[in-house]
């Protein structure tokens, strides 16, 4: 049985972190979604686990043990962690033009962290959520990332759109939207546990 590990970045005491207009945070984004992609994959059958329970920021040193324990404790081949976060072209209040989803992997990542970015960056395109970044050909985009570099199993962290993008920020914080963000993490983990894993 694959073992799912979802993490869902900061915390509601990380300062800065959300849109300009202050409607969207990104902590308590991240764990909105993270909280349905659990649950759609739960009702799926699948073993799911969140590792950031809390609404406080937990540090990276912690959250990679919490992955790591359970991958010594079942085999790390099995299991696979996804961080979900929100993007931000800059950190100063002000709005910008970029838009769109990415999959970012470790700079040490394994060929199946970067399969599993693929698929998930592949859901993304379906789904319309491109917006106007240059899509790598491989469908990931490597990054010095501690939830990736430190864990011993594949890693992807995804940039779900740009709250300081107008346009993205609407589709953030619409129902539209954050069952698109869902279904892309939903989908891309079910695509990789079957066409890679199998
Ligand atoms: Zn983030």
């Amino acid at each position: 049985m694959v073992k799912i590990l979802i993490d869902n970045g900061h915390g509601v005491n990380t300062k800065g972190k959300q849109s300009p207009d202050g409607r969207l945070r990104e902590y308590a984004f991240a764990r909105e979604i993270a909280k349905r992609v659990e649950s759609c994959l739960k009702c799926k059958g699948y073993d799911v686990e969140r590792i950031v329970p809390e609404d406080f920021d937990i540090s990276l040193s912690i959250r990679c043990k919490r992955v790591n324990d359970i991958c010594r404790k079942v085999d790390a081949k099995n299991v696979l962690v996804v961080s979900i976060h929100s993007n931000a072209a800059g950190c100063n209040g002000k709005w910008y033009g970029a838009r769109g989803f990415s999959a970012h992997v470790g700079l040490n990542a394994s060929s199946n962290s970067k399969k599993l970015a693929a698929c998930l960056w592949d859901k993304a395109i379906e789904l319309g959520l491109k917006g106007n970044r240059a899509v790598p050909n491989d469908r990931y985009i490597p990054q010095d990332l501690a939830i990736c570099r430190n864990t011993l199993c594949p890693a992807v962290l995804t940039e779900n759109l740009f709250y300081d993008n107008k346009e993205d920020l609407e589709l953030l914080l619409s129902e539209d939207g954050k069952a698109a963000i869902t279904k892309l993490h939903v989908d891309g983990i079910i695509d990789y546990i079957n066409n890679v894993l199998r």
